[in-house]
């Protein structure tokens, strides 16, 4: 392993108050590693750590100066460090996966064989997910089957952030300037030859799940809003159907003043629980509007996705 060559893999993992599972997940890491009979760049990208992270990431690099550090100026989330590294990587080979050994490293030799085989994408798909509680399996399930019917680019399901992307892929991301950045979609989306291998998803090793319900919920709007547009088609449908009763109820009154059919006072009820209920479909596709309005709008703003505050290859300690 050389700082000076470019190397031909390069693993990036994100890292946010990683303090406890650090050392295990790097000591797994590098035995795995010397094991490849390939030259490897390990990319650890810390996204804004506040818990002495930075400081195990620097001892480990006095020991290793191989481990290369790319430190964001704060926490920008998951996809934004995923970002940051994947870009920053200058392996032919580029393999994401998390800091907390969910994602085993045992797996590599498998992904680098299917990309050897001539694969430009090898995505890692959950068989099993163990010591996750059954809400989190529950929602992920729901999730992942939700934006599969919804989405117009099919998108593995079971399957997080994973994967061995090739030179290509990554130049290929590199052209989606979008902000709302949603990784396993926009690899989906990039196309080329992708191929899943399967694991068995285990615990994490220490520390706290990074990612609670409020930014799961997040991360999967930007899944279903950024990939596809068919809740706003549904909002189309749904308002000319509601325009169609509303004609035939017109209809029914007219013909009920005509032929004087029953009392016209009586039903003062059904009218108000009609324009309630046409008020509450608006509400709720005003909302869904709204959402792709807020797309437009974080798109429109074009800031920056990340700041990178250091890159330990540009200016070595
Ligand atoms: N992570 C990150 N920035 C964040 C949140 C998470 O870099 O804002 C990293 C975290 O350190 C881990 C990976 O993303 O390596 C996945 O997070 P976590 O394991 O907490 O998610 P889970 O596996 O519980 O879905
Ligand atoms: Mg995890």
């Amino acid at each position: 392993m050389s700082r000076d060559t470019a190397p031909t893999v390069s693993i990036v993992s994100p890292m946010w108050n990683e303090a406890e599972a650090a050392d295990h997940f790097l000591t797994a890491l590098v035995e795995l590693v010397a094991t490849l009979n390939t030259s490897c760049e390990i990319l650890i990208v810390d996204d804004g750590s506040t818990d002495g992270t930075a400081e195990i990431l620097h001892s480990w690099q006095t020991r290793f100066p191989q481990l290369r550090v790319l430190s964001l100026s704060r926490n920008f989330g998951h996809q934004a460090a995923i970002t940051a590294g994947v870009f920053a990587a200058r392996g032919d080979a580029v393999i994401v996966m998390d800091s907390d050994l969910q994602d085993p490293p045992s797996l590599i030799p498998q992904m680098l064989e299917e990309w050897h085989q001539g694969a430009d994408v090898v995505y890692a798909v959950r068989k099993a997910r163990s010591g996750e509680t059954l809400f989190k399996r529950a929602s992920a399930s729901l999730f992942y089957r939700l934006l599969g019917r919804l989405s117009s680019t099919p998108i593995p399901a079971d399957t997080g952030d994973f994967r061995l992307m090739n030179r290509d892929v990554v130049e290929a991301l590199r052209s989606m300037p979008e902000r709302d950045r949603y990784m396993r979609g926009m690899v989906s989306w990039v196309g080329f030859r992708q191929v899943p291998v399967y694991f068995d998803r285990a615990e994490r090793i220490r520390g706290e799940t990074k990612y609670p319900l409020s930014k799961m919920i997040k991360l999967g709007t930007a899944g279903i809003v950024g990939f596809s547009d068919k809740p706003l088609y549904l909002a189309v449908t749904f308002g000319f159907a509601a325009m169609g009763l509303a004609f035939l109820g017109l209809l029914y009154v007219a013909l009920s003043i005509i032929f004087g059919w029953g009392d016209l006072v009586r039903g003062w009820a059904s009218v108000v629980v009609a324009v309630m209920f046409f008020s509450a479909v608006q509400l709720i596709f005003l909302g869904v509007i709204g959402l792709y309005i807020s797309r437009v709008f974080v798109e429109a703003k074009q800031r920056p996705l990340y700041i990178v505050k250091q890159d330990s290859l540009v200016t070595p300690e």
